[in-house]
């Protein structure tokens, strides 16, 4: 049983996120931004009770956090007797081959098999309405639309918005939420959530990880989850082609004023058979790079459109810069699409980094 209950130890107060609540250990905890207040959520659990089906989507081209979040929310919806569908707009519906272990994928219909005109949206990690991809069109001509992310950027699309950008990652805003509806965690639940809490920490290395994170992986844990292999899952497999495509990107590696970038063209991948999930996390390479601020990597999608992954260290806010350019994200990883090419997409870039 890893559910909280009230009056425990670590047991949520009013108003506090989870793993925030009063501790004996009397150690000083530093002011959060708030995150949605009372009203919001119990309008939101209003309008789940209501529902008799719940359509839930996150944005394109999933990563742990969005497709975790998810799926995990879904599960908690499920038990509660709700019809379930979930699904992300990609014009080529696959789940990533990284995210393959996920459970609860049953629940996954692709974006032509969800309901266009939904009476309950609940969107997951997405910034944007247009970051839902096929799936922003239902959300349009959905009746109610909650979204539930972090993303600083997040104007909230929706009618209603569980947005905190002091969370570490839309699965803690799903943690609280599966809480709130009254489920608790199985290990098919916390798997999703962790996914998601790992995937966006970095593996618990990035400055969003707070002891309350620490304490909602711990809760997340104690179901039994085994860390080692989801780790594996996530960060330690790839084809061998992974190898070759890598080497080759990071062969025409270039490193100008503080600024480390590379790509990874589409006929790079196909001379290897390789996914365009397999290169998302590139940029984890790139970035090492000790001379520079920031780091950028283009990979080309299937469509032939860029994807640019931007990292930074701290200097540079990333994210206004790809907010600039039409993207999104967080102030030390961002993102964005650029129809241009490798030289233009570039010129764009460093003038944006330049003026910042
Ligand atoms: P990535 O480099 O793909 O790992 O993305 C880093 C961050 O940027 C994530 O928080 C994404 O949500 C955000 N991001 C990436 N691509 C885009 C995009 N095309 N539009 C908006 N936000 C993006
Ligand atoms: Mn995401
Ligand atoms: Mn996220």
């Amino acid at each position: 049983m890893t559910r909280r209950q009230p009056g425990t130890q670590g047991a949520r107060t009013e108003g506090a996120r989870p793993g925030e609540g009063t501790s004996d250990a009397g150690t000083a905890r530093p002011e959060l931004a708030a995150g949605p207040d009372e009203t919001t959520w119990q309008h939101v659990l209003d309008l789940i009770e209501r529902a008799d089906e719940v359509a839930l989507a996150c944005h394109v081209s999933p990563d742990g956090d969005a497709l975790g979040s998810m799926l995990a929310v879904g599960a908690t919806l499920r038990a509660m007797g709700k019809h379930v569908v979930a699904s992300f707009g990609d014009r080529e519906f696959a789940v990533p081959r990284l995210l393959g272990f996920l459970p609860g994928q049953d629940l996954l219909v692709p974006p032509a098999a969800f309901p266009a005109e939904p009476d309950l949206m609940i969107t997951f990690d997405s910034s944007t309405l247009d970051r839902l991809g096929l799936l922003a069109a239902n959300a349009s001509k959905a009746r109610e639309v909650v979204v539930i992310d972090h993303h600083r950027s997040n104007a909230g699309f929706g009618t209603v918005s569980l947005i905190d950008p002091s969370a570490a990652a839309t699965a803690v805003l799903a943690e609280e939420l599966i809480y709130r509806l009254g489920g608790s965690l199985d290990r098919d639940i916390a798997t999703g959530l962790y996914a998601g809490l790992a995937t966006d920490t970095g593996s618990f290395r990035h400055s969003s990880t707070t002891p309350a994170v620490h304490e909602m992986a711990a809760r997340l844990v104690a179901t039994g989850l085994k860390t080692d292999e989801i780790a594996r899952e996530l960060w330690d497999r790839s084809p061998f082609g992974y190898l070759k495509v890598l080497a080759a990107a990071l062969e025409r590696a270039q490193l100008e004023e503080g600024l480390v970038w590379t790509y990874v063209s589409h006929a790079d991948r196909a001379a290897y058979g390789l996914p365009y999930d397999e290169v998302e996390g590139m940029i984890d390479v790139v970035r090492r790079a000790d001379e520079a601020e920031v780091a950028v990597v283009l990979k080309q999608d299937d469509l032939g459109a860029w994807q640019v992954s931007t990292r930074s260290k701290g200097a540079v806010d990333v994210g206004a810069i790809c907010t600039a350019l039409g993207g999104g994200g967080h102030h030390n990883a961002a993102g964005y699409t650029s129809h241009e090419d490798v030289e233009q997409t570039m010129a764009r870039f460093r003038e944006l980094l330049r003026m910042g």
